[in-house]
């Protein structure tokens, strides 16, 4: 192999056995973090809209397809924070809450 690529790859696998390392050491470190979660937010999984074009014009027959459109979808999700280590934790789980007001 070429010395510059036999370079390269080197320093790609030392990079990676310091970047599994980092990994391991910052997942055992968060393991024992006494985590201080920031007030939660809404975060939704978002799909944005968009059409698969059909078949062209002129093609005709019975596996002909037309325009399909699949419009947005959000579904609820929720994220929060540790303001010590960093850590980010998402959930699709909510209770509800109904919050009653006099009216007169
Ligand atoms: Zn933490």
């Amino acid at each position: 192999m070429d010395e510059r690529f036999r370079k390269l790859v080197q320093y790609e696998r030392v990079s990676k056995k310091a970047y599994d390392l980092a990994k391991r050491e910052l997942r055992a470190a968060r393991s024992s973090c006494q985590h201080e979660w920031i007030e939660a937010k809404y975060n939704p999984v978002v799909r944005e809209e968009y059409t698969i074009p059909g078949d062209a014009l002129g093609t005709m027959g019975e596996d002909h397809r037309g325009t399909w459109h699949v419009h947005r979808s959000e579904k609820p999700r929720w994220s929060r924070t540790c303001a010590i280590c960093g850590k980010v934790e998402y959930t699709e789980r909510s209770d509800e809450q109904i919050t009653r007001t006099p009216r007169f």
